[in-house]
């Protein structure tokens, strides 16, 4: 009999497990294996998406976008094994086709549920529950699941040898191969963070560091209190919802097709900044008119070709502004195209002209300046990333007025047909982000690129236009601001601490600041490998049978803050740079590229071929320490 243990039974553990049961007739056939799943949280959902959380908490995907199954696209070397994407399945939980377990108001969404709904997360929790039930459902008779439901804190065993693993109960399992799937982890307390929590000790004040919105105590945040909050991503929308409808305010149809918050009366006071001092944009509401362009400035061709003539790589110097012209290149094509009423010349004439200038250069202003009429459609890349930088307010007042006035504006861009061309630059950036993975690996990129820019700023700027939340969700900002609930601090937002004993939180470009007793960083932890709280990395780390990236040249030194891992095999290298044969390690904290767990059906998704490269690592192991059964 062989183990395969799985530690973290989150989406890619149990995507790991259907390509498990996927492969096995070809690499294990009659082969007998357990495969163990170890995880506190439930198979399938794991932590992020586990059903004891609160309804108000989505997903930032719309439901036919996400999707456990491969399909025709998946370029894997197992069977492609199709199945319903979330909508679909919904549909046939409708018809009856599929029965799940789950209380009324997840059933109640079901019956509701449209492609370009976005779910709940516990909506979500159901669906992977299925999935999870399904893959074991999938398995040889040969094979069967054993679920701990426990923390491991640590695996011992030499190289191409047994392992055990040990649980936070004590209790050990002995392992032919293990796959950490630990999907995202948290992270010690940063210096900064000790230090407010220990001001905030002394002076009675709340501070809330980094952490999963989902699983922090909120309870100490009073209402009609001000509540500085630092971050304005995902994490802070979560935390404005949980702190607004989710303390029993409610949105009511308010004037001009916008909302109207009725307040409870138990919110505190949010006063919202970051370094943009805005949300991130909206997602998409609008289609294409025209047909999509071919991309033409940085594609995989061109990826692989300064791959190959590049000593080194340089992102900012090299790639982004290829990207960036690519992004350009198709906004301006579907406003050519698609709106010619919007534009005075014609899409040949503008494409020649665009073609030989920098992105960022003086002369493309100026050709879009006399080329597109109104100013709304004319797109600075630097302006839209950050939209308040330079800008000077007279007062707080004025700053409101003129967030609410971007809010307003990025809707309409996102959501108005006019606007279509949003998507086209959306499209985009997501081709350039699958061409850009095709050289991620290379080791020619400059330790700057990869500590910096691949690792921290091109994630944040695709998070920023790509990653937002739902229109919706901004809609109910609008509310939340006229209604005096949130304030916008500013851009370049400053936090400190004041000799009174209180929070102070400022914008350079605003007079004035604000006081607050209570301060939330509003954003997931630095799952860095140096700080993180997960024991089973620690001791990964701590035994020498992982290490942390480390990369130096003649510009700079430092670490990615990830875990070594062989891109090709996703075996885990040692501190004496060999690989691990009997350890292999999937997801955010390694230094494969963040893939995520589910996908948008049609698109090979690389989650879900490393999740078929490892599962047929796993059965390759299982077959070759475990005798097949006869007859089996
Ligand atoms: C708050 C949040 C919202 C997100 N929303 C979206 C979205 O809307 N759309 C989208 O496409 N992506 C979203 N993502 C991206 C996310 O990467 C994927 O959705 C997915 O959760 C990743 O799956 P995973 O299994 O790798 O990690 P996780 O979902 O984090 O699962 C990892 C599992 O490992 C377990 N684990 C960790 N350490 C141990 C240990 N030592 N012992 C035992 N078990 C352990 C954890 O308990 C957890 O259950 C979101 C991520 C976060 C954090």
């Amino acid at each position: 009999m062989a183990d395969i243990v799985i530690i973290g039974a989150g989406p890619r553990g149990v995507g790991v497990l259907e390509r498990l049961a996927a492969n096995a007739a070809e690499l294990a056939s009659g082969v007998p294996f357990t495969v163990h799943l170890v995880d506190p949280h439930p198979a399938g959902a794991g932590r992020i998406w586990r059903a004891d959380q609160s309804p108000l908490l989505k997903l930032n995907s719309m439901a036919a976008d996400v999707t456990m199954f491969t399909d025709a696209t998946s370029t894997i070397d197992g069977p492609v094994l199709p199945g319903p994407s979330l909508i679909e399945w919904a549909e046939r939980v409708r018809t009856c086709r599929i029965a799940v377990a789950c209380d009324d108001a997840v059933r109640a969404e079901i019956q509701s549920l449209e492609p370009s709904s976005f779910p709940t997360r516990r909506l979500q929790s159901v669906y992977l529950d299925w999935f999870y039930r399904r893959a074991v459902d999938s398995l040889p008779a040969t094979a069967r699941v054993v679920v701990h439901v426990a923390s491991a804190v640590a695996v011992s065993g030499e190289r191409d040898a047994a392992q055990r693993v040990t649980l936070d109960t004590g209790a050990t399992i002995d392992a032919d191969v293990v796959l950490y799937a630990l999907g995202h982890t948290g992270s010690l307390p940063e210096p900064e963070h000790e230090l407010l929590a220990r001001f905030a000790r002394r002076n009675s004040l709340v501070y809330i560091p980094p952490g999963y919105t989902a699983d922090v105590d909120l309870a100490g945040l009073r209402p009609g209190e001000p509540v500085i909050v630092r971050g304005m991503g995902l994490a802070a929308v979560d935390l404005v919802v949980l702190l607004t409808e989710g303390r029993g305010g409610r949105f009511l149809p308010g004037p001009r097709g916008g909302l109207r918050y009725l307040p409870s009366g138990e919110e505190p006071r949010l006063l919202l900044g970051s370094r943009r001092g805005v949300p991130y944009h909206s997602k998409i509401g609008s289609s294409l008119r025209a047909t999509r362009v071919e991309p033409r400035y940085f594609t995989a061709a061109v990826a692989a070709g300064l791959e190959a003539s590049s000593d080194r790589l340089s992102f900012r110097d090299d790639v982004w502004p290829l990207i960036a012209k690519e992004m350009l290149w198709g906004y301006y094509h579907e406003l050519f195209v698609g709106h010619p009423e919007r534009v005075s010349t014609t899409w040949a004439e503008f494409a020649a002209r665009f073609d030989p200038l920098g992105a960022h250069s003086r002369e493309l202003e100026q050709l879009v300046s006399a080329t597109v009429i109104d100013p709304i459609d004319r797109l600075d890349l630097a302006e839209f990333d950050a939209p308040l930088r330079g800008a000077r307010y007279a007062s707080s007042a004025d700053l409101q007025g003129a967030v609410r006035g971007y809010i307003e504006r990025d809707l309409l861009q996102r959501s108005a047909p006019e606007h279509s061309a949003t998507l086209a630059l959306f499209y985009s950036l997501l081709y350039s982000l699958f061409d850009l993975g095709t050289i991620i690996d290379s080791p020619k990129w400059s330790a700057r690129s990869r500590i910096h820019d691949l690792a921290v700023w091109w994630p944040n700027l695709f998070s920023f236009i790509a990653s937002g939340p739902p229109a919706h969700r901004l809609d109910e900002l609008l509310a939340l601001s006229r209604a005096g609930v949130v304030t916008f601090v500013g851009p370049d937002l400053r936090v400190e601490t004041t000799p009174g004993g209180e929070f102070l939180a400022s914008s350079p470009n605003v007079p004035g600041g604000f006081v607050a007793r209570a301060l939330v960083d509003a954003r997931l932890p630095a799952a860095t490998i140096g700080r993180t709280d997960n024991a089973a990395l620690r001791d990964l780390v701590a035994e020498g049978h992982g290490v942390e990236e480390l990369l130096a040249d003649d510009d700079l030194a430092g670490s990615t803050g990830r875990l070594r891992v062989d891109a090709a095999s996703s075996l885990v290298i040692g501190a004496d740079g060999s690989t691990h044969p009997r350890r292999l390690a999937v997801g955010a904290y390694t230094t494969a590229p963040f893939v995520g767990a589910f996908a948008r059906p049609g698109t090979n998704a690389v989650s879900f071929r490393e999740n078929d490269r490892v599962a047929r690592a796993l059965l390759e192991v299982a077959a070759r320490v475990a005798p097949a059964l006869q007859g089996a």
